[in-house]
């Protein structure tokens, strides 16, 4: 089978693992994949930036049972695997006639966690030092890799992600029965941590990780309270968040057995989530701030008019004086139109908000919110 017909089926079977691909638009535009083939992605990296990536597993087979996951060792599904050195000359073939954003490599675990990271170890080695390839490689760790093998993956790498999927062990092992959370997600998370933070010797090196929501009983609550913790404790730098669609699991998984008329609330409560987290990464917002009906963000309206709708005590704020911190509590203003107002007021009093040239429907969202006396 040649490279591309093998391209073919595995991009085929990552098109559900979005990780490296989602963003905070609303609807399904950010699920679709670029026209010129179904390996090459428009993302957007964690480090800023866009364009198209070329993203695909090095192998669908896989010897884990993940219970929401397609490529789960029990589902008879053509299996094939790309060898390190094809990969590599594919990559740089495709990268000589259009400019591509990099590489991201994840994978099915063949045999074992380590055997899979060898193979993703050695494409980036052949990229890096057979082609002196110096641009963008982000490499999926396999839940359980030995710590030498993280880190030889951190060491040829600008992002590598190693997916939580739950918010804690009780709703994994409604999902997985091989795998172990804490031996094979969350001690491999912190050492990642501890490689790649201020003091580690990859501290230039991104690491995000994903949820995957829906596919067991999880809350919104509960996602928020671990994302929290992984910005604050191990200091990730993206966090995404991953609908569970029905029909590719067990038939027994929670997720299988929601109301399918509950389908576009699970992507709602995505965005929700995008949003939440966007939140906390911009607008100094904490887990404390944000409001649960039941456990769940309120699927009809964004978590930061939830939050203003329940603290009139902090509303009209005073646009003339008020802080940063202030100002981007106020609904409709981000940290662009903050930036405005700000320096728009050190040459003159605002007596609007278009004095700031803050745009009418953002102007519309803040009314009642801000005052200017
Ligand atoms: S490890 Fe789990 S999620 Fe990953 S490919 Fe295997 S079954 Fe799917």
């Amino acid at each position: 089978m040649s490279t591309l017909e093998t391209l073919e089926i595995l991009s085929r079977d990552a098109q559900y693992d979005l990780a490296c691909a989602c963003g905070t638009k609303k609807g399904d535009d950010h699920r679709k994949r670029g026209t010129d083939g179904g390996w090459l992605y428009p993302v957007t990296v964690p480090g800023g930036g866009s364009g198209i990536m070329l993203k695909t597993l090095m192998t669908n087979s896989c010897s884990s049972d993940c219970r929401y996951c397609p490529l789960r060792k029990d589902q008879d599904t053509r299996r094939v695997a790309l060898q390190p050195e094809k990969l590599a000359r594919f990559f740089m073939d495709i990268q000589s006639r259009r400019k591509l954003i990099g590489l991201f490599l994840s994978s099915g675990i063949l045999d074992t966690p380590d055997r899979t990271m060898q193979m993703l170890i050695d494409t980036a080695r052949i990229l890096r030092r057979h082609y002196s390839y110096r641009g963008y490689i982000h490499i999926k760790i396999i839940p359980g890799a030995s710590r030498e093998a993280i880190r030889e993956a951190v060491s040829l790498s600008h992002a590598v992600s190693l997916n939580i999927e739950t918010p804690g062990e009780k709703h994994f092992s409604l999902l997985s029965r091989t795998k172990s959370y804490m031996e094979d997600i969350i001690n491999p998370l912190k050492y990642l941590s501890q490689i790649t933070g201020p003091e580690g010797p990859y501290r230039r090196v991104s690491k995000t990780t994903q949820f995957i929501v829906g596919a067991s009983h999880e809350s919104d609550r509960d996602i928020l309270r671990y994302m929290w913790r992984l910005y604050k404790n191990l200091g990730l730098n993206r966090i995404y968040f991953s609908a569970y669609q029905q029909g590719l699991g067990d038939s027994s998984i929670p997720g299988e057995q929601r109301d399918i008329s509950s389908t576009d609330q699970v992507f709602m409560r995505e965005h929700r989530l995008y949003q939440a987290d966007f939140l906390v990464r911009s607008y100094g917002f904490s887990f404390d701030d944000f409001i649960f009906d039941q456990g769940h963000l309120s699927l009809e309206e964004d978590p930061k008019l939830v939050w203003a709708r329940s603290h009139p005590e902090y509303f009209p704020l005073n646009v003339q004086q008020a802080g940063k911190a202030e100002l981007l509590r106020v609904p409709g203003l981000g940290p662009a139109m903050v930036k405005r107002i700000m320096a728009a007021r050190k040459v003159q009093t605002l007596k609007d908000l278009s004095d700031a040239e803050i745009p009418a429907h953002l102007a519309r969202k803040a009314l009642g919110y801000v005052r200017f006396t």
